[in-house]
């Protein structure tokens, strides 16, 4: 029996690849307005990282981690998420010492062990973008007007921006015991993961999917409300530069996110379309984590989205890339004329086809069709023996007769025949 790939591992194939391209340049291109370098970062880490970072109570670091030892006992972890290891480089390579503003983009795959379905996958993609060193909320404005500038770039109206602020270690812990105190006339209501987490991560519930933790949580007090009065001015200040600049969002008291990290500004790109894997992007502000894994005291704030997610948002449109030229031969001596056009023409820079076997004219153009090339050549005996043939514009439908030489035809094309 045929070897399968591995159950929520999947292939990219031709066809579908050209959208994901799109989305990498798409990103590409944006983030580097915004003044960010790509960071390429290892797919496997020690464990420690992730359990130290991301937190020992999430669902992540719980449930989700593909860890092993490897052949020489170490524990090690694939990626679950791109921020952790990002951090580790900065405070590795003393990147801070340079400049504490480091603002990076990376993508690639992540790993983690769920219930694969639409949109949920076992390996699946991030692009993601770290802006370290300024705890200004200018910076979080900016975040967010970028994620939001990549989403129009894309064409989409869909996700829409979602934020909320989660407070600092100085107003979080007494808004903790204030949900607390809420939830325990409720919390037989609770599903059995947030009544097992109702004392380590009690927030969860907040945005838990199931039906009891939403009834049960109607009215809960809200994070905004216990606000210190340093992260209340952060809040509006973000608020006021997102007005600013046009960025639409809306408040979304009942986001939390699954990671320990997040403090202040948290946020997610949501969308009704995918069913229960609303979330396309998200990210906050985590002004603890580089001191956490052993960095100075320096700030940060950053977002990550999934690719497979993006890409389903795009089903709709077309990115299949079509031929400049297909070239189409009528006997050996045209064959290998075409053969010899093709490799000029593609050395000037364009996308040329031919049949590599020469088979009969007519599967010839069957096969131009299926390329649906932007112009189409034909060559046989009468056109070797005067030197031109008919350069057809399949998009307009006017001919030109061509001169059998490369640049001839390059520039009877520049001027679409
Ligand atoms: P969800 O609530 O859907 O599980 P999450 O909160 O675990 O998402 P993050 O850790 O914040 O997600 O990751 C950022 C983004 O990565 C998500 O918004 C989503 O688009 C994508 N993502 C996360 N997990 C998966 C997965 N298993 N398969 C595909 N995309 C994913
Ligand atoms: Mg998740």
């Amino acid at each position: 029996m045929a070897i399968t790939g591995i159950k929520g591992f999947n292939d990219i194939l031709p066809g579908e690849v050209e959208k994901w391209q799109h989305i990498e340049a798409t990103a590409r291109r944006v983030f580097e307005l915004y003044g960010l370098s790509e960071i390429r970062i290892p797919i496997m880490e020690k464990t420690e990282l992730f359990c130290r970072s991301i937190g020992d109570a999430t669902d992540i670091v719980e449930k989700e981690m593909y860890s092993f030892e490897d052949k020489g006992g170490n524990k090690v972890t694939l990626r679950p998420e791109g921020t952790a290891s990002v951090m580790r480089a900065y405070v590795e390579h003393k990147m801070h010492a340079l400049d504490p503003v480091a603002r990076l983009y990376y993508m690639g795959p992540m790993f983690r062990y769920e219930r694969p379905q639409k949109g949920r996958y076992r390996q699946f993609h991030q692009i993601g973008a770290e802006i370290t060193g300024v705890a200004a909320p200018t910076v979080d404005a900016q975040v967010l007007t970028m994620l939001t500038h990549f989403f129009q770039e894309l064409g989409l109206t869909e996700p829409s921006l979602q934020i909320n602020s989660l407070g600092c270690p100085c107003c979080r812990p007494a808004y903790r015991e204030a949900l607390k105190k809420f939830l325990l006339d409720r919390i037989d209501k609770l599903c059995d993961d947030c009544k097992r987490r109702y004392d380590t991560n009690p927030l969860r519930a907040l945005d838990c999917k199931s039906a009891g933790c939403q009834e049960a949580t109607k009215g809960a007090p809200s994070m905004l409300d216990h606000l210190c009065p340093e992260c209340g001015d952060h809040f509006d200040k973000t608020r006021k530069y997102l007005e600013l600049v046009g960025t639409p969002y809306s408040i979304n008291p009942r986001m939390v996110r699954g990671l320990d990290y997040y403090t202040r500004t948290t946020f997610e790109m949501v969308t009704t379309m995918l069913g229960s894997q609303s979330a396309v992007a998200a990210g906050g502000r985590y002004d603890g984590l580089i001191s956490e894994i052993g960095g100075p005291q320096i700030p940060g704030i950053g977002f990550a989205m999934g690719v497979e997610r993006v890409a389903l948002l795009l089903a709709e449109k077309d990115f299949s890339r079509r031929p400049d030229l297909f070239i189409a031969a009528l006997g050996d001596e045209a064959h290998s004329e075409a053969f010899r056009l093709m490799s000029a023409l593609q050395r000037l820079g364009l996308a040329v086809e031919i049949d590599y076997e020469g088979k009969s004219l007519k599967s010839q153009m069957r096969r131009a069709d299926k390329f649906s090339s932007r112009f189409t050549l034909i060559i046989g005996g009468d056109e070797l023996a005067r030197g031109t043939a008919p350069l057809k514009n399949m998009d307009v439908g006017n001919q030109a007769e061509v001169a059998l030489d490369a640049a001839s035809i390059h520039a009877a094309m520049n001027a679409g025949a």
